[in-house]
């Protein structure tokens, strides 16, 4: 895996410069603090401009390879699967040097890594090989769920005329003992999932993603394969400082047809809104080489 972080040269952006963009593009509550995290998009959006050209130009996820593999070819975005988002976050060294990371949100088609991009946040291997262990007995159950609802109506055999109601019954105790099954497996297969989601953020501080959850709530499926969480989650494993984010869509328009291609998007609320908040923690806010508004806020005098 070749290092997904792209040096770049010249003056490191700061709140000054006539391009920074001081909306935030990502944010979330966190619960230690008692207050919400935002991180700006900062000079992102060039940066996303930039990627985009190099989308267009090569044609393939696969930038770096000089044989890039179909699979990851940009096909895969105009047909049935659609577009994807792709992030971009702009950070500062320890070494004071200021570079991008690149990500794509979730798997590109099928596949979690791709040189040039940064990695899932959870081990692969470890993600492999607890959906081998506990897709098949949730498949198995669906399969005689869907069995029972293809079956015709349970006849029967008694003669003392309940029989119908008693096996319609019957029928229907099994199939809600079946459901039943399957949703508890599913939620603890999600929760072993989530445990392998070992999330860091800029205090140094490492949790899982089931336990900075708001109590007594669950999350959706795929919360941490997004690009923000996964940019900086190896922002902060590797000690860079973020300095701006942005997301853009990229491919076939969505069914619902709320992303568009070549469209700037802020983190979504649903998945990334509940974990962004642990995530951004202990970054200075604006994040910037100079924290400018930290001095200035705490001191209410001119
Ligand atoms: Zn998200
Ligand atoms: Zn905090």
């Amino acid at each position: 895996m070749l290092f997904p972080l792209l040096i770049n040269h010249g003056a490191p952006p700061d709140e000054t410069h006539p391009a920074y963009n001081h909306a935030a593009s990502c944010a979330g509550f966190c619960s230690a603090c008692g207050r919400e995290h935002t991180l700006a998009a900062g000079l992102a959006h060039a940066e996303c401009t930039a990627l985009m050209n190099l989308l267009h130009a090569h044609d393939t996820v696969d930038m770096l390879s000089a044989e890039p593999d179909p699979l990851l070819s940009l096909d895969y975005l105009r047909g049935e699967a659609r577009g994807q988002m792709f992030g971009v976050l702009v950070c500062r060294t320890p070494q004071g040097a200021y570079g991008t990371l690149r990500a794509f949100s979730g798997q590109y088609n099928g596949i979690w890594s791709v040189p040039g991009w940064v990695p899932p946040i959870p081990d692969v291997q470890e993600f492999d090989a607890l959906v081998r262990q506990d897709d098949p007995p949730i498949r198995e159950l669906s399969r005689r769920i869907a069995d029972l609802d293809a079956a015709p109506h349970p006849a029967c055999a008694c003669t003392d005329g309940h029989g119908t109601e008693a096996s319609g019954n019957s029928a229907h105790e099994t199939r809600k003992q079946l459901t039943d099954q399957r949703k508890a497996l599913s939620q603890q297969a999600m929760r072993r999932v989530f445990s392998l989601y070992r999330l860091r953020n800029f205090r140094g501080q490492c949790a899982v993603l089931h336990d900075i959850l708001p109590t007594g709530k669950g999350a959706p499926t795929g919360t941490g394969d997004c690009c923000a969480p996964k940019l900086l989650h190896y922002a902060a494993l590797h000690g860079f400082t973020p300095l701006g984010l942005a997301e853009f869509y990229w491919g076939r328009k969505n069914r619902s047809g709320t992303r568009q291609h070549g469209s700037f998007y802020t983190a979504c609320t649903e998945k990334c809104g509940l974990i962004l908040g642990f995530m951004l923690c202990g970054l200075a806010s604006p994040a910037g080489p100079k924290s400018v508004t930290q001095g200035t806020n705490d001191a209410d005098t001119p």
